[in-house]
């Protein structure tokens, strides 16, 4: 599976809506401080659906919703649409994920390829995809400094945690505890 595009709609700093392309290769984006770049990376932890307003770096999940600036509208909702396609067999598959703010509350939906679906069918063919937030596929920022900083003890579980062993250590503990 690869990334085509993801689409943004009232996310964060993006009001209306954006659409970032993924080229194959490499894709770098870049540009002035607080112009955005790392909200990019939030919409796809967002559309893989965390369920923590602090992985993207909000206090609470309406604040995802983008703020207007003077004189605009506020949005009562906002969405991110990841757009994947399948290398070999060209299949393209779409995620969207949308916030809606209905009397002060924040309500949340899920589709796939425009169809409202469950957060454990998206969880499912994530699953299947082996695309999943908990990998190390997403360095985010901070992360380095993070690990830069980390006592030994803590590294160390990281390595063991990178190499599997945590799974098997969890293991041996279940066995030790029945
Ligand atoms: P840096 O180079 O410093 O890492 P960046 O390009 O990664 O910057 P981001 O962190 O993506 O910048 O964007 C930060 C900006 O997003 C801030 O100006 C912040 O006010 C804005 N922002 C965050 N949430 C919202 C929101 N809900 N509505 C409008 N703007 C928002
Ligand atoms: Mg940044």
């Amino acid at each position: 599976m690869i990334i085509e595009s993801v689409e943004l709609e009232n996310f964060k700093s993006f009001g209306s809506r954006s659409r970032v392309f993924f080229k194959p290769g490499l894709t770098v984006i870049s540009g002035p401080n607080g112009s955005g770049k790392s909200n990019i990376g939030d919409a796809l932890v967002f559309v893989l659906g965390t369920r923590s307003s602090k992985i993207v770096r909000a206090e609470k999940m309406g604040d995802l919703i983008y703020r207007p600036k003077e004189g605009e509208r506020a949005p009562r909702h906002c969405s991110v649409t990841l757009n994947l396609r399948e290398e070999g067999t060209g299949e393209t598959v779409s995620i969207k994920r949308e916030l809606v703010e209905e009397d002060g509350e924040i309500k949340g939906n899920y589709y796939m390829n425009g169809k409202k679906a469950r957060l454990s069918d998206i969880e499912a063919f994530l699953l299947r995809n082996k695309i999943s937030l908990d990998s190390y596929s997403f360095v985010l920022q901070g992360d380095i400094n993070n690990l830069i900083k980390m006592s030994g003890t803590e590294r160390r579980r990281l390595i063991e945690s990178i190499a599997g062993l945590d799974v098997i250590d969890m293991d041996i503990e279940r066995s030790r505890r029945d």
